[in-house]
């Protein structure tokens, strides 16, 4: 964790840009490289291709129950170093329960981040999977990314960071690509690098980020409060991020 460790030198960028989120980056300057850099050991996603096809043409992804075996006292380890770091950091404390219902789950990401990898190498050219949710470890998608000079839309999953291919027009939510009940929202200052997808039929919003290369892991839950400013502007408007 050196002065140029880029997950830090993003957040304090971030915080420097936007006052307003510097309280949450400072927090996420704790959190993020403690969860990248833990000690912790998961097994291996252990699918055969044929199997894994299966699971996926079944609609079910891949880690189901039980899960892989992991390292559960280096999840403990983690998740303790978080929730001490939090209580000594002068950020509020992790006392109220869904701090520490979040810790938990960021204690468990290096191992989701395993598994999403192994599930990536498994299949290279990406999944035959159409569905909104991850074809990993089932979580709604964090985001999409539209890739490259043809855009191509990727969505990301944050918890296990995999990717699938999605079809562009189509909401991640309810599948609804009728062109008039679908919506497009750019953020104030009009940079072209981020907007908010819409969908007056589930009133479902998902962020779409521009982007040349996939982002990193680790960079996701950056990449997601940097766009923060567009979840307030989705929800002005009376879009939910997770819809019913
Ligand atoms: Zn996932
Ligand atoms: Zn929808």
């Amino acid at each position: 964790m050196t002065e140029k460790d880029p997950l830090r030198a993003r957040l304090r960028s971030l915080a420097a840009g936007a006052p307003e989120l510097s309280a949450a980056a400072s927090v996420y300057g704790e959190v993020l490289p403690r969860v990248r850099d833990a000690d912790f050991r998961a097994s291996p996603l252990a699918l055969s291709l044929d199997a894994a096809e299966g699971l996926l043409s079944r609609g079910r992804p891949l880690l189901g129950d039980p899960l892989p075996g992991y390292d559960a006292e280096g999840a403990a380890r983690l998740q303790s170093d978080l929730e001490a770091v939090l209580a000594g950091g002068g950020v509020g404390g992790a006392s109220s329960p869904d701090l520490l219902e979040a810790l938990s789950k960021y204690a468990m990401r290096p191992a989701y981040r395993r598994w999403g990898a192994d599930a990536m190498a498994l299949f290279p050219e990406g999944p035959r999977w159409e569905r909104g949710a991850c074809w990993v470890c089932g979580d709604p998608a964090l985001l999409a990314e539209l890739r490259g000079n043809v855009q191509a839309r990727r969505l990301r999953c944050g918890r296990c960071a995999a990717s699938w291919g999605y079809p562009r027009l189509a909401c991640v939510h309810c599948g609804n690509e009728e062109p008039s009940t679908r919506g497009v929202l750019l953020p104030e200052g009009g940079a072209e690098t981020s907007r908010v997808e819409t969908c007056d039929a589930c009133r479902g919003y998902l962020k779409a980020i521009v982007t040349h290369d996939p982002v990193p892991a680790d960079l996701l839950a950056v990449v997601d409060l940097e766009t923060l400013p567009l979840d307030f502007l989705a929800r002005a408007r009376g879009y939910e991020r997770y819809p019913r």
